[in-house]
């Protein structure tokens, strides 16, 4: 079966609008969401068109503040101080990535806390890693509420997760270790990675590698999140799972496009709602 992030994050869009409509009158203001982007990386100008495009489905009032590839690292942090004080801004988000010149930790960690909606401040990954309440990120997040959405309880299920990064692989393998999985984590020096994802319930592919999960990989009846997105030879969008031979092995399989990319953007409009919520509240 499909498993659609698209049918499920306009689900949950809808439903945030609903909640959003009344807000103006009830708080005096809507959720707004502020998003700095540096320079002209093709990734990122569709990644934030998408994002601007969610806030208007949803009502969250969107500004993006545009800066050239050559921007100096004290500007944008100046910039971001002064939307932390912006008591009518909810949520800050820095599209990645940054040009190299500028300390991308030093950026995420002068936003404050409880506008960061991507969950990436040092403080929001701690209090992640500590059970203790934070903003969640928004692609872990996400791929834990499509597996919802299929009637998966990682309870007591082996969960394999390729890929370690900051922003996927550590903060999902943790939301699976917290639904009681029991998690592997794989990378490029892990041996013989089919052995491993051959012994998977779950399989969460965020290698960034296009056709790096094959059906030969994949037991019968897995279910499997694509969140890989990559380029292919044709310079169309693909995932890290060959879904034509996986989809015939596995339960439920996530398409690239239309799985987990949706999904993150709806987590994120919903970060921005509960920001706005804590902030007026
Ligand atoms: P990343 O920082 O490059 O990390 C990739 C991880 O995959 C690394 O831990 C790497 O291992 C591992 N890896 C790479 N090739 C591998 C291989 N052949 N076998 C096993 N492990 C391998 O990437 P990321 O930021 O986590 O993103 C991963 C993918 O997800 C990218 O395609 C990205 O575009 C996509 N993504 C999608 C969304 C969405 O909303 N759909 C959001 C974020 C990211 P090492 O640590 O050993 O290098």
């Amino acid at each position: 079966m499909i498993l659609s992030g698209k049918n499920l994050s306009d689900r949950i869009k809808a439903g945030l609008a609903e909640k959003v409509r009344g807000y103006a009158d009830a708080y005096g203001r809507r959720p707004c969401l502020a998003v700095i982007l540096v320079g002209e990386d093709p990734g990122s100008l569709i990644y934030v068109r998408n994002k601007e495009r969610a806030c208007t489905e949803v009502g969250i009032r969107n500004i993006t503040l545009r800066f050239p590839e050559d921007v100096e690292q004290s500007v944008l942090s100046e910039e971001i101080s002064r939307l932390n004080s912006d008591g009518e801004v909810d949520g800050i988000l820095v599209q990645l990535p940054l040009p190299a010149h500028i300390d991308k930790n030093v950026i995420i960690s002068a936003i404050r806390k409880d506008k960061d909606v991507d969950g990436f401040h040092p403080l929001n990954v701690a209090a992640l890693w500590q059970k203790a309440p934070c903003m969640l990120p928004c692609t872990p997040k996400g791929i834990m509420r499509l597996l919802e959405e299929a009637g998966v309880d990682p309870k007591g299920k082996r969960a394999v997760v390729i890929g370690r990064s900051n922003i996927v692989g550590l903060p999902v393998s943790k939301l699976l270790l917290d639904a009681n999985a029991t998690v592997t984590i794989c990378h490029t020096r892990t041996a013989d990675l089919p052995s491993i994802t051959r012994q998977a319930d779950i399989i969460i592919c965020a290698a960034g590698r296009a056709g790096l999960l094959t059906g030969d990989m994949v037991p019968e009846g897995a279910v499997v999140i694509d969140v890989g997105m990559n380029r292919n030879a044709e310079g169309k969008l693909c995932g890290d799972v060959d879904f034509e031979s996986v989809s015939r092995k596995a339960a439920y399989v996530t398409p690239v496009p239309g799985g987990v990319g949706p999904m993150t953007i709806a987590c994120l409009m919903e970060n921005t709602v509960e920001a706005f919520l804590r902030h007026v509240g």
